[in-house]
């Protein structure tokens, strides 16, 4: 297949997030390239650095020379793995897209069914569904479960508890996640908030192949607010009722603290105040963090700033006035 030009029509984009993934790359490529070339089709590879700090972007820049449909759109700082997704589906032009882990750890084997599904069943989403997830940490599993489990009650999404951000998206779906101005938003719950017919492709998660993980404790733990706050008000209730009944037991405690005060009892001790004062104290905070949580996400939302900047794409190479790459 011929270079890809920048408005050559395009069946299928392939959006692959990066950070610091230098190691798994060629092993990415090996794989990735006979699956690609072999659906006989148009497509381009939307490999999006999420600033990586390492040689990804050298990698990247030596892979290209020999295919011509590895299209490489590098991120001015690391984003995160959900805004880098979102600046690939932004760029792609494929009539459907699919978004892939660069580690390997969702086979791209899967791809030709996914489209096959799309095609013959006629749905717009196809979520890769991990049927073995035995390569993922006890904990990774553990944390997915109670987390999907979270979701699914303090919202209305119907988010299959087994799938990642391993989907193929048709045009349709792909414009209508582009419109949605949010930022902090999770792919994985708003796709199937959007409500598309969709079907499922299941497979065997597999070993990162190269590398470590760039998900740390602290990112796991932004994703899953990030996961709660943007689709439930839940929290917010929930922090309601907890400074009711705080205040109802504080009131109680002084109720019984006046009355032993009248009955000319012993006075109230000094443990129960520092109880009552610090339990109060601690509802109060965890009321104020759940409300910071969301007065956060307005004032981003207001802010209307982009959650990633992009800082070149392949494709737009000599287009641009100033010359830069
Ligand atoms: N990733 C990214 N930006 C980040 C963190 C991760 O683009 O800030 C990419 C990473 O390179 C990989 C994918 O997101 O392609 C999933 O990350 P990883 O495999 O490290 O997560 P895990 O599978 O351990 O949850
Ligand atoms: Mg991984």
């Amino acid at each position: 297949m011929s270079a890809p030009t920048p408005d050559a029509p395009v069946t299928l984009s392939i959006v692959i997030p990066m950070f610091n993934e230098e190691d798994v790359l060629p092993l990415l490529v090996e794989r990735l390239r006979p699956i690609a070339d072999g659906l006989g089709t148009a497509y381009e590879i939307v490999a999006v650095d999420d600033g990586s700090s390492d040689a990804t972007p050298l990698v990247l820049e030596r892979l290209r020379r020999d295919w011509p449909q590895l299209r490489v759109l590098r991120l001015r700082a690391n984003a995160g793995h959900q805004a880098a997704i979102s600046a690939g589906l932004d760029r792609a032009r494929g009539d459907y897209v699919v978004t892939l882990d660069a580690d390997l750890q969702d086979p791209p084997e899967v791809i030709p069914e996914m489209l096959r599904i799309a095609r013959e069943d006629g749905v717009d989403v196809v979520y890769g569904v991990r049927e073995d997830r035995s390569s993922d940490t006890a904990f990774k599993r553990g944390s997915a479960r109670v987390f999907y489990r979270l979701i699914r009650k303090v919202s209305d999404i119907d988010a299959h508890v087994d799938a990642g951000d391993y989907r193929l998206m048709s045009r349709a779906t792909v414009d209508a996640v582009n419109s949605l101005p949010e930022s902090g938003r999770v792919l994985r719950f708003v796709v199937p908030a959007l409500g598309f017919p969709s079907g499922t492709v299941g497979y065997a998660r597999e070993e990162r192949a190269a590398g470590t993980s760039k998900y740390p404790l602290s990112k796991m733990l932004r994703l899953s607010v990030d996961s709660v706050t943007g689709f439930s008000l839940a929290p917010l209730r929930f922090a309601t009722w907890l400074g009711l009944l705080g205040g109802l037991a504080s009131l109680c405690v002084l109720a019984y603290a006046l009355i032993a005060r009248l009955l000319d009892h012993a006075l109230p001790g000094w443990t129960s105040t520092v109880v009552i004062v610090s339990a109060v104290g601690a509802v109060q905070l965890l009321a104020l963090g759940i409300l910071g949580e969301y007065v956060g996400r307005m004032y981003a939302a207001m802010q209307a700033r982009p959650s990633y900047f992009i800082a070149h794409d392949s494709l737009e190479k000599g287009r641009r006035p100033d010359g830069a790459t």
